[in-house]
């Protein structure tokens, strides 16, 4: 680590300590040169988790993700980018959830974004996020879409 002083190319390590609760370490740094010190912290990069319904935790997958949107909207026609603005946008909600998302969650932002985007595509994937159980579910759903429009 550079000293931020005298930019000599060398530091060493006066003090190591756990700060935020364990997830960071502090350390402080005296420069061999000039002695000045200064603080560093050390960071795990936030890989995104998601919560699956049988209660396990795997990481995030945008593969998987973008798998499920375009097999809801094979064969239909959408505006080019549709489908990456909303990998990007599912994407950075499981970045910023804080210690996981759901796969639930994940699953009512793609069917919310395809709701958008295409509507057959949205009840088909509907179809699968919800689990229909009967026309019932899926009348509903058609009705709701047409208070909509
Ligand atoms: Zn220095």
């Amino acid at each position: 680590m550079q000293c931020p002083f005298c930019d000599a190319g060398d530091t060493r390590v006066v003090d190591s300590r756990p700060a935020d609760a364990g997830r960071s370490v502090r350390r402080r740094r005296e420069c061999i040169d000039c002695l000045q010190r200064f603080t560093t912290y050390e960071r795990m990069e936030h890989v995104p988790v998601v919560r699956k319904r049988d209660g396990s935790l795997v990481p995030f997958e945008s593969a998987k993700v973008r798998g499920g949107i375009e097999k809801a909207l094979a064969d239909r026609r959408v505006p080019a980018g549709s489908v990456e603005a909303l990998l990007r946008s599912v994407e950075a909600a499981a970045a910023a959830a804080i210690p996981e998302i759901s796969s639930d969650e994940i699953g009512r932002l793609v069917l919310e974004g395809l709701r958008h985007i295409d509507q057959v595509a949205y009840l088909r994937f509907a179809s699968v996020y919800k689990e229909f159980e009967g026309a019932v579910d899926f009348e509903r759903e058609m009705a709701a879409l047409e208070d909509d429009a």
